[in-house]
């Protein structure tokens, strides 16, 4: 979605029956208060997992005394991003990586084929593009601000199965801030402003947040 100001939203709907990832609780909004029904106000309340649709894993994610989410940098979030597109059809390996010139403290979103395969589907598509190891590696070695994905995870799905998340583990604990469940279906490769701000969940392992991307 594109508005007056070139600003493109990035982030998917949240909302009643979409997709989450098979470890996560449904998504569940529900209204207690209505003024149709004479109440002062409407009011709502959410239940959700903090890793459903657009959100940011923090380092405690994945490591007991890591950074929390409320403890992000503003300036992981705010700034110059470049949305690189990746052909390969499996996976976000280091071959295609080498051709981008990676730089330090660069903000890279993966725009690959789960922003148009994956998010048309109501159910979780387990063959989604996923960060090899190699190339996680390759990303902190780089030392990237952020990684963002177009998917509800970083890591392969067989990773996550195992609890053997590795990709995860080598960029958070690199301090690359991870930001996933992007959709990046109408975006164009290239340079553009970037804002992305989680809320302010105390001690939280995650957050949800809006994305949105400005044409440089
Ligand atoms: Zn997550």
């Amino acid at each position: 979605m594109i508005n007056k100001n070139n600003w493109i939203d990035i982030s998917v709907p949240l909302q009643k029956g979409m997709v989450v990832s098979r470890s996560d609780i449904k998504f569940h909004i529900e209204r207690r208060c209505f003024i149709e029904k004479g109440d002062v106000t409407n009011n709502s309340n959410i239940h959700m997992s903090v890793h459903t649709g657009t959100h940011i894993d923090a380092p405690r994610h994945h490591f007991v005394d890591g950074k929390s989410i409320d403890q992000i940098p503003f300036d992981v979030v705010i700034g110059p991003a470049r949305v690189i597109e990746i052909h390969d059809e499996a996976a976000i390996k280091i071959e295609e990586l080498e051709q981008q010139s990676i730089t330090k403290g660069e903000r890279i979103l993966f725009k690959t084929k789960n922003s148009q395969r994956c998010w048309q589907k109501n159910t979780f598509s387990p063959d989604y593009v996923y960060i090899t190891q190699e190339a996680a590696r390759y990303l902190a070695d780089a030392e990237v601000k952020l990684i963002g994905i177009d998917y509800l995870s970083v890591g392969s799905r067989a990773e996550t199965a195992k609890t053997l998340p590795e990709t995860h583990k080598i960029l958070l604990s690199a301090e690359v801030w991870l930001l996933e469940g992007l959709n990046l279906a109408g975006v164009a490769p290239g340079n553009y402003n970037f804002i992305c701000l989680p809320i302010r969940l105390m001690q939280a392992d995650g957050s949800p947040a809006r994305a949105v991307l400005q044409l440089v």
